[in-house]
């Protein structure tokens, strides 16, 4: 089974020249899964891939560089036509703020359209306690979810082949923590995110990110085998950060561009 990443956005805040914020699709035989929907990631999406080839959506937390664009989807999947229903995954403890989410872009007169992200999909909540989630099996794949360290509940992800002969993990947004190596345990690919080159400690452990050098410190501890570099602050960090890994991670490393592909023993650009 082959298993890829395409990179939709790899900017934290808010779009740019580079592209959209974060947004990633898994790529199986079986079907497409976006990780993340931030704003831009719907356009960048509908530009190269038909809706209908998605299979489940999985958001890693409700800060809006993260899932902004998931109203946007989700009026979409109603109008003009139904689309297919299937599942959102986002941590469990956040399913009351996709209410409120709802309650600000619901549409009374237009059935359906009440509560768009309810009407649209079949709402799951990630445990993030690394046990097995529910629902991959048809896909052929295996999702755990970790518990990052942010200020609201966020994931980092660890999807594999069943048989773990390929695994793709994601940092989402997060301080270092053991729910990050235990999902980037020796990944094929992980997709770790950058946001700083420099920051002081209240930026990556109190509030919870990460600089591009504590990027590849987790990509070695973990002993990830090829690291995606991503959610970079400045467009141009994009030139620059795998320098900052270098003397930490002696794996491949690559800074994540839109439109680029990669996978288990290869790297494409779309
Ligand atoms: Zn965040």
């Amino acid at each position: 089974m082959t298993l890829t990443v395409e990179i939709l956005g790899s900017n934290a805040t808010a779009p740019s020249a580079a592209g959209p914020a974060s947004g990633y699709l898994l790529r199986t035989e079986a079907g497409m899964v976006l990780v993340d929907a931030g704003p831009g990631v719907m356009a960048e999406y509908v530009s190269r891939h038909s809706l209908s080839d998605l299979r489940a959506i999985v958001v890693t937390h409700l800060h809006a560089d993260h899932s902004l664009d998931l109203m946007a989807f989700a009026y979409r999947w109603t109008f003009p036509e139904r689309l297919p229903r299937i599942p959102l995954y986002l941590p469990e403890e956040d399913l009351p703020r996709l209410r409120a989410f709802d309650a600000v872009f619901g549409i009374d007169t237009l059935p359906g359209m009440e509560s768009p992200t309810h009407a649209a999909w079949d709402v799951r909540g990630l445990r993030l306690d690394g046990s097995a989630e529910e629902g991959w099996e048809e896909l052929g794949l295996q999702l755990r979810s970790y518990r990052a360290h942010h200020p609201v509940p966020a994931a980092c992800l660890r999807f594999s082949s069943v048989a773990e002969e390929a695994v793709v993990a994601f940092s989402g947004d997060t301080g270092h923590c053991e729910g990050l190596l235990q999902a980037a345990q020796d990944a094929d690919v992980f997709i770790c995110e950058a946001t700083y080159l420099k920051a002081d400690p209240q930026a990556t452990d109190g509030h919870g990110h990460l600089t591009a050098r504590m990027a590849g410190e987790a990509a070695a501890q973990a002993g990830a085998g090829h690291l995606v570099l991503s959610h970079f602050g400045l467009d141009e960090m994009r030139a620059v950060a795998g320098e900052h890994v270098a003397e930490v991670f002696d794996g491949t490393v690559s800074a994540a561009e839109r439109g680029a592909v990669y996978g288990p023993g290869r790297v494409t650009v779309s």
